[in-house]
């Protein structure tokens, strides 16, 4: 077999092995059902069962109440900054607000305009995206439809400890490159979604977790596809769900439950990774510079620079030799950028970690 290297993409991303070994291993048959994940109807009782258990373990991990709908969705994370929009605006709530902490605030802020005279809550722009608002920061309006923040920005590695304090208006979150990374108190939410490929499984499934009241404002003119109440009474299943995605989606999350059990424990190796990284950058004595406030890092996506452009490139073919792959920054940013997502071993982390000490010794 191919060796594998260890891969620091921010999407799609890395996966438990032993998923992958999984699904390889069922890919010619699903047990008792005799054809692949690929070939069968998503109206099967065999995919019934996967995309129940799928639902089933996301709500033992997140502890999700009955009063949410937990939907699985196509289109990506991109689609939902347009369905937030024309489900949750009413015209006794034309508009919302939005937290603008990074690149995907920015688009979803931007793909909202759309749809309703939309309000900035806090822009980061004048800190290049490096840090995160306090609760007296936010111009809240109280009349807003919903308050829209991205809890983890992937690109500037910037992301929220807690969630922030919106009084009674529904916090909508996209919480796309930090799902399932510790435990969540969804009964803060009015909605949270995340597109499975950071975090969840692999690109073609979108996960929307809506309290079910919100749904009552889904206008019944809204194209049928993008309407929140539709799939919501249709389990997901108004049309051709993305089959295989949700039967990932399913391992990914046993994974979690049996494997790791509990996103307390995920919680806990994700801090521990993220630690060694940080360490390394704050122990270089500047020679690798973080993007981000030191209250603000992320968890997911360490973003850091190098003294100099040349010896960005020099690091990231020396790290590529060593089986450390995809560690370039977004290329709006530029420098590095290493995501250690759930799936991402502490032996990844711990070589990377080694190849920056050499680094820095052989070049500071
Ligand atoms: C990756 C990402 C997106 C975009 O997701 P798509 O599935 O490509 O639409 C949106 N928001 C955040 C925070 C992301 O990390």
């Amino acid at each position: 077999m191919t060796q594998r290297v260890y891969n620091f993409s921010a999407g799609p991303a890395v996966l438990p092995e032993s998923v992958l070994a999984t699904a390889q291993r069922e890919l010619m048959a699903l047990p008792g059902a005799g054809a692949s994940i690929l070939e069968i109807s998503h109206r099967s009782k065999t995919f019934r069962e996967i995309i129940e258990a799928a639902e089933a373990n996301l709500r033992t991990l997140l502890a999700i109440g009955d009063e949410y709908a937990v939907l699985f969705l196509q289109g990506g994370s991109r689609l939902q900054f347009s369905m937030i929009p024309m489900n949750l605006l009413t015209p006794e709530r034309p508009s919302a607000d939005y937290l603008l902490a990074g690149s995907w605030g920015k688009h979803a802020f931007k793909e909202a305009g759309k749809f309703g005279p939309i309000q900035i809550a806090w822009d980061g722009a004048d800190s290049s995206y490096s840090r995160l608002p306090n609760t007296a920061d936010l111009q809240l309006n109280s009349k807003a439809a919903y308050f829209h923040y991205t809890s983890n920005e992937t690109i500037q590695g910037i992301q929220f400890a807690t969630e922030p304090e919106v009084g009674d208006v529904p916090l909508v979150c996209d919480a796309s490159s930090d799902f399932l990374h510790r435990p969540t108190p969804i009964d803060r939410y009015g909605l949270l979604y995340a597109c499975a490929q950071k975090n969840a499984g692999p690109a073609g499934v979108t996960i929307v977790i809506v309290r079910k009241d919100l749904l009552d404002r889904s206008r019944e003119d809204l194209p049928i596809y993008l309407n929140y109440k539709v799939q919501a009474d249709a389990g997901s299943l108004m049309n051709t769900a993305p089959t295989f995605a949700i039967y990932i989606v399913r391992l990914v999350t046993e994974w979690l439950l049996h494997d790791i059990g509990g996103l307390e424990n995920m919680y806990r190796q994700n801090q521990e990774k993220a630690q060694l990284l940080y360490d390394a950058i704050d122990n270089s004595g500047d020679f690798y510079q973080g993007h981000a406030r030191l209250q603000d890092r992320s968890l997911m996506n360490v973003a850091f620079r190098l003294p100099a452009d040349d010896l960005t490139g020099q690091f990231l073919a020396q790290a590529g030799d060593r089986g450390l792959t995809s560690l370039a920054g977004h290329r709006s940013v530029g420098g590095i950028r290493a995501s250690i997502y759930n799936a991402m071993p502490q032996a990844g982390v711990e070589a990377l970690r080694d190849f920056m000490l050499e680094f820095k010794e052989s070049n500071g």
